[in-house]
């Protein structure tokens, strides 16, 4: 059964580690990610753009399909089904759709537009049952047409939108989406240690996780950050091992253009990144 993603950031923020939030594209990684997590006994949030939502025909079918995964495959830990950075509209389309989390990103709003909205969707959500995430200060980079310029947040604002009741926060201390630049300068501690003085007990979430050294990782951690973002460092394990596998020519042997035998290799990478991050997350025997 989908459980919203409150219960298990507040026992995260509470004992000092972060639970993964990896994003999915289709059933290969929905799998994967799902058999890793009940492997290692740990809670996990699925994520899910409004691109990859399209992708796979829409938020209804993304949510029969895990609700269906969660019985055949028998897990018993806690799954959060969760929209990635939603508009107002798809917010309100994944609450009819059945998720059990959303994320309003209404970052680019001015900060009176986001609380109002912001306010609108977390009445809604809990009166579903489900978490609701808000953002503060856009997230650099790109990802799926959502263009952040890595701002950092405002403490005050982020306190404004945390009065608001929202279960937890997106806040920008200079993470960005997808590969970091060689010369990116890190994460802004002194950001993120003004927001968690802010927000107390608020769980707090890191967005861009791909490529953030262990040790920043860490501190962010211990600096009250309670979720963590995946999603391209699945998608270049993908895209390694299934070029390996081409180029190795095993697609031309015997039956190796199977698609359940050509899509494995990149199934598999996807597990093992995914191990590697509940791992480094702390998030192991915690479900
Ligand atoms: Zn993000």
């Amino acid at each position: 059964m989908l459980v919203s993603a409150k219960e298990m950031l507040d026992k995260a923020k509470a004992g000092h580690y972060a639970v993964g939030h990896f994003n999915i594209n289709n059933l290969e990684w929905t799998k994967s990610i799902l058999s890793v997590a009940q492997e290692m006994n740990s809670p996990v949030i699925l994520g899910v753009s409004e691109g990859a939502g399209k992708y796979m025909t829409g938020y209804k079918t993304v949510a029969a399909m895990v609700k269906a995964m969660l019985e055949e495959m028998g897990i018993t830990v806690p799954v959060a089904l969760h929209l990635d950075h939603g508009s107002y509209e798809g917010c309100k389309k994944c609450i009819e759709a059945g998720f059990s989390s959303i994320m309003f990103d209404g970052s680019h709003f001015s900060i009176e537009e986001n609380i109002e909205k912001t306010k609108e969707l977390v009445a809604l959500a809990h009166a579903n049952g489900m978490s609701l995430e808000a953002e503060v200060g856009s997230i650099g980079g790109e990802e799926d047409g959502v263009v952040g310029a890595g701002e950092f947040a405002d403490p005050n604002e982020c306190k404004m939108i945390a009065d608001l009741g929202v279960d937890f926060l997106a806040a920008g201390i200079g993470n960005i989406h997808g590969k970091y630049p060689a010369n990116w300068p890190g994460l802004n501690f002194d950001v993120l240690a003004k927001v968690q003085e802010k927000t107390g007990n608020l769980p707090l979430v890191l967005h861009g996780g791909t490529g953030i050294p262990a040790d920043m990782i860490q501190k962010a951690i211990n600096l009250g950050v309670s979720k963590i973002n995946v999603n391209t460092e699945c998608q270049l394990a993908f895209a390694d091992a299934t070029r390996k596998y081409i180029e190795a020519g095993k697609d031309l042997e015997g039956k190796g253009f199977d698609p359940r035998k050509l899509l494995a290799p990149g199934a598999e990478a996807i597990k093992a990144t995914v191990r590697e991050k509940i791992e480094l997350f702390g998030s192991a025997n915690k479900a």
